[in-house]
């Protein structure tokens, strides 16, 4: 059985089962008292114990008799009622499941997109190692320039890590840079990639 199988809502609005077999009781079913204990099951299993197995009540163990067993009648209007419920249930239940395929074809359009988004990441370059002997404020815009980043292509965004102290103070930042093309970004990474930089190599 699938997941979405398993998880469903049991609509039980007056729905009566079988305790045995979990069969909805249908209306003859309901009409049917196979024990005078009360107990409950469809004819298809009063069937199956009287005829292959015990013959006893599952309930209060009284041999199943059919002097006692009673069938109430089915008025026209209780079939007709029958009918008309049995009706808005089927299309209460083909409604609930048109919703489950919409909920899922929902679900799989938006993984569509955040795949998507994952493409678009293709521009982003991150680069590791760099020491910058610049001011702060005036790094951005070096990096942008054409004697860094912006040689390869035109830059969405650059995006700076905090510099964190690494050896004999000596501090190295990562530098997240988004061009507009992702062809940009890969010459970019082709270029940077294991270059020197002063003594540290650039990833
Ligand atoms: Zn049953
Ligand atoms: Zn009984």
């Amino acid at each position: 059985m699938s997941r979405i199988q398993q998880d469903q809502f049991i609509d039980d609005d007056e729905e009566e089962v079988c305790p045995l077999c979990v069969e909805e009781l249908d209306l003859s079913d309901r009409h049917f008292r196979p024990c005078p204990c009360g107990y409950q099951i469809c004819q298809f299993c009063f069937n199956n114990i009287k005829h292959n197995l015990s013959g006893l009540c599952p309930a209060c163990r009284r041999p199943y008799d059919d002097k006692t067993v009673e069938w109430k009648p089915i008025t026209s209007e209780e079939q007709a009622e029958w009918d008309i419920r049995s009706k808005e249930k089927r299309s209460k239940k083909a409604a609930a499941r048109q919703k489950e395929v919409q909920k899922r074809e929902a679900d799989s359009l938006s993984r569509k997109h955040l795949a998507g988004l994952r493409v678009v990441q293709k521009n982003l370059v991150y680069v590791t190692g760099l020491q910058p002997t610049i001011r702060e404020d005036k790094l951005l815009e070096t990096l942008r320039g054409k004697d860094y980043f912006g040689q390869y292509g035109e830059i969405v965004k650059i995006a700076v890590s905090k510099a964190k102290d690494t050896a004999k103070d000596q501090q190295s930042v990562g530098v997240y840079v988004t061009f507009v093309d992702k062809e940009d970004a890969a010459t970019c990474i082709a270029s940077v990639d294991g270059s020197p930089n002063g003594d540290r190599t650039l990833r």
